[in-house]
């Protein structure tokens, strides 16, 4: 798979996640729905539906969201699987494990 940089952070791998949708994409196909704009490239979340942009692609690198807090992740990615930065019984994110709360 081929790396690319993030425009924004110029850090370079070959799959970033998604902090919008924290779902992984190839760094080409997040790259290819980009769009220039004023200040360069603005990198587009390739998933459906997403708003994630530039500033929401962390490289899938242990360094970084969300490999840093789940070594258990794989090295290469699943594509379009859900990746969540918290797991099960964290209270910093309760809607993403009970979407019920707070309704
Ligand atoms: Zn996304």
């Amino acid at each position: 798979m081929e790396k690319r940089a993030n425009p924004m952070t110029g850090r370079e791998a070959e799959y970033f996640w998604c902090l919008h949708c924290e779902k992984v994409y190839p760094a080409v196909d997040w790259d290819e729905a980009g769009e220039m704009c004023f200040y360069g490239k603005e990198w587009i979340c390739p998933g459906d539906g997403c708003d994630g942009t530039t500033k929401d692609a962390h490289p899938w690198v242990l360094e970084d969201w969300p490999r840093e807090h789940h070594p258990e992740y794989p090295e290469v990615p699943e594509i379009g699987v859900y990746y969540p930065l918290y797991g099960p019984g964290c209270v910093e994110a309760p809607d993403k494990i009970n979407p019920t709360i707070g309704t």
